[in-house]
């Protein structure tokens, strides 16, 4: 599942971690996977996207020790292969 689209498209006001240059990244979808390059540079990474939109919205109204026990469920999912 991937956010973006396979055609390429600019991140307006998006930095290269690279070279520094502003609104030289596209972002666009290659065999399932998101990427991020810079038209500039070259550089590419791979983007990963976390299920985390629940997670920051219940951020906001939930105490101290709730919210704490949620990011630790987030962490020990991936690994709960049983
Ligand atoms: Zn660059």
């Amino acid at each position: 599942m991937t956010m973006y689209s396979e055609k390429r498209r600019f991140v307006a006001g998006a930095i290269c971690p690279r070279c520094s240059e502003m609104d030289t990244v596209v972002v666009y979808a290659e065999d399932g996977k998101d990427y991020r390059e810079c038209v500039s540079c070259g550089y590419k990474d791979e983007m990963y996207f976390k299920p985390q939109t629940r997670e920051l919205e219940t951020r906001v109204n939930t105490p101290e020790e709730e919210k704490q026990a949620q990011e630790q469920v987030v962490k020990i999912l991936p690994f709960d292969n049983s």
